[in-house]
This record gives C-alpha cells, sequence and structure tokens, in this order.
C-alpha cells in the first residue's frame, strides 16, 4: 500500500514528489509516456529562477527527477490506465498491475493542439512554438516578422505579447472575426504592430529544407487565394487538451476537462489532490507548475497526519 502516488512526472509531479519524499511519504511518481513532462520537449528555459543563464529543459527535468529521488521518491516508467477513487484505499491500474495508494496527486498536464501539418512538426522548436511566454523572447525571435495562429483569448494574449520582441505580428484566423473577450478583442484590434490575417488558414509551415521557420503559406477560405507570408516564428496557440479523460465524472472539471480543485490544491475526492497544467489554464509555465506541485504534496501531507491522528 503507498501512502502518496503522483499521477505525471513534468514539474508539478517532481515537486511533489520532492516535498512528499522529504516529509518521509516515500511517493511513488508514475511517469506516463513522457518522462519528464513537456519542459523535455525544449532546449532552453530562460525563466525558471536559480539558472541566470537559462538552462536545457532536459537536463533541468533530470535534476528535478534527481532531487526529489534523493530523499526517497520511487520514478516508475508506466501509464496510469485506469483509477478507483470510489472507496479508501484508492486503486489505479498502472500498466495492467494493481497500485493501492491512500492518496493520489494527479499532474497529468494538458497538452497543445496541433495544425496537423507535416511541417510544422518537423519545425518545432525551429521557429515553431506553442507558447510565447515561453519562447517570445528568444534572440531569432527578435526584431522578426512573426505570426500567431488562432482567435481566441490565448492567442490575442501571445499577440499582444508579441509585440514587444516582433517586427510585426501576422495573426491568422480561420474566421472574420475574433473569438476572444471583447476588451481583449479591441485591444488587440487597436495595436499598430498586429496585422489581422482573417478567414485564413495555414497550410505549410516553411521551410523545411532549411530547417528553420522563414515563412507560412496560408490559404483564404472564402476565395481559395493563397499566399505567403515570411516570418521567423509560428506561434500556435489553437487551444490545449488536459489529460483528464480518466477522471472524467468522478473528478470535478470544467467544459474544457481541466480539474477544478475545491480548496487549494484539494478535490471533491478526499485524499484526492491535482498540480500543475491539467488544472491551470491560465498561466501553464513551469515554476507555476512546481509551486502547485508543492502545494499538492503538503496538503496529501496534511491529510494523512489528521487520519492517523
Ligand atoms: C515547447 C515548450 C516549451 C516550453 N517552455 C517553457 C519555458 O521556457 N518556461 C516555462 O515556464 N514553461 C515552458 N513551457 C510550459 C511548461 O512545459 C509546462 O507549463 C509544464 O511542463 C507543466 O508541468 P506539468 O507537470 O503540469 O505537466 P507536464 O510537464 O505536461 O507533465 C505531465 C506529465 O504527466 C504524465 N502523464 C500524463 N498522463 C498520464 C497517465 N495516464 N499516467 C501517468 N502519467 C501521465 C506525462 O507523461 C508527463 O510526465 C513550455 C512548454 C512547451 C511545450
Amino acid at each position: 500500500m503507498e501512502k502518496v502516488v503522483i499521477i505525471g512526472s513534468g514539474c508539478a509531479g517532481l515537486t511533489a514528489a520532492l516535498y512528499a519524499a522529504r516529509a518521509n511519504l516515500k511517493p511513488l511518481v508514475v511517469t506516463g509516456r513522457q518522462p519528464g513532462g513537456l519542459l523535455t520537449t525544449t532546449s532552453v528555459v530562460e525563466n525558471f529562477p536559480g539558472f541566470p543563464e537559462g538552462v536545457d529543459g532536459y537536463e533541468l527535468m533530470v535534476r528535478m527527477q534527481k532531487q526529489a529521488e534523493r530523499f526517497g521518491a520511487r520514478v516508475q516508467f508506466g501509464v496510469v490506465e485506469s483509477v478507483d477513487l470510489s472507496k479508501q484505499p484508492f486503486r489505479l491500474s498502472v500498466d495492467g498491475e494493481t497500485v493501492e495508494t491512500e492518496t493520489l496527486i494527479i499532474a497529468s498536464g494538458a497538452g497543445h493542439k496541433h495544425l496537423e501539418l507535416d511541417s510544422e512538426l518537423k519545425l518545432e522548436n525551429k521557429g515553431v512554438t506553442y507558447c510565447a511566454t515561453c519562447d517570445g523572447a528568444l534572440p531569432m525571435f527578435r526584431s522578426q516578422p512573426l505570426v500567431v495562429v488562432g482567435g481566441g483569448d490565448s492567442a490575442c494574449e501571445e499577440a499582444m505579447y508579441l509585440t514587444r520582441f516582433g517586427s510585426v505580428v501576422y495573426l491568422v484566423h480561420r474566421r472574420d472575426s475574433l473569438r476572444a473577450s471583447k476588451i481583449m478583442v479591441e485591444r488587440t484590434l487597436a495595436h499598430t504592430k498586429i496585422h489581422p490575417v482573417w478567414d485564413s488558414v495555414v497550410t505549410e509551415v516553411l521551410d523545411v529544407a532549411k530547417g528553420k521557420v522563414t515563412g507560412v503559406k496560408v490559404k483564404n477560405l472564402k476565395t481559395g487565394a493563397e499566399k505567403v507570408i515570411e516570418c521567423a516564428g509560428v506561434f500556435v496557440a489553437i487551444g490545449h487538451r488536459p489529460n483528464t479523460a480518466l477522471f472524467k465524472g468522478v473528478i470535478d472539471m470544467d467544459d474544457h476537462g481541466y480539474i477544478v480543485p475545491r480548496k487549494g490544491a484539494a478535490t471533491n475526492v478526499p485524499g484526492v489532490f491535482v498540480a500543475g497544467d491539467c488544472s491551470d489554464r491560465v498561466y501553464r509555465q513551469a515554476v507555476t507548475a512546481a509551486g502547485l506541485g508543492c502545494a499538492a504534496a503538503i496538503e496529501a501531507e496534511r491529510f494523512l497526519a489528521a487520519r492517523n491522528e
């Protein structure tokens, strides 16, 4: 019987593991298909405190894991396939094996939606990115034309943020008006550096042969006309998908599948806590995920202490 099982080995899961391990709870971390989480897919992280020169995303996650293991956390490669949270102890199926636990921390993250273009995939991290806050300030984007794809609040926020770095920001949207909140739409469209490209979709990111982004091909859905927009970066902001399908109908979520905590990191099921991007549709940063992981572990520790009093 485990005291604490953590689903996910990203910043949230490994920080929860560090705190739970230091509280002598010997947590078990189940990594999922992406050990180290999303940050392992990026080369340079410049905004995680403590690394003035920046740090390689993969290296940062290896260090987080080592730090948690140093205090007794166990990290197991595996995928949680199903959960039974209807009674104590909770039962998880991990690659066909049953694991029982007194508390559970869900830190399963959120994936971004893709344009589903082959060229997009090939140029990821070579000018194609999914996070302006993370990558917008990189030298490769400074004083260059940039493209944001999307029309919701996130796309508008990304476009506004990128005006600090890019020479011009093209906002490519499949409709002729933005889906964002009224105030956001007004601000975005009033910005002199932002140029909307209405009724249009990106059909190809250029230039795979050169191994870097040099532009995008866009198609106007009303006229069928195609054109190339030259740019150094493509910021895809068409939404995220939290990895929470396992908990549907059991753990409270919003309409988009983000887990909604009751109080702090606690969910509607006593003994189940949540941390990181799977419950955060606003900030989605490594440091916020880590902070939420810390909170979830402290809550789990208090829950166990109160039970054993
Ligand atoms: C390309 C890129 C660059 C980024 N750059 C930065 C940056 O510079 N600075 C910054 O602050 N943020 C950056 N981010 C955002 C940052 O990566 C995330 O905010 C952070 O990783 C969220 O941590 P998390 O632990 O909540 O989730 P994740 O890192 O997504 O981890 C989720 C974990 O859950 C696991 N999992 C999912 N389902 C299951 C399951 N069924 N069973 C077991 N495990 C499961 C996965 O395998 C994974 O280990 C970037 C993101 C991307 C994609």
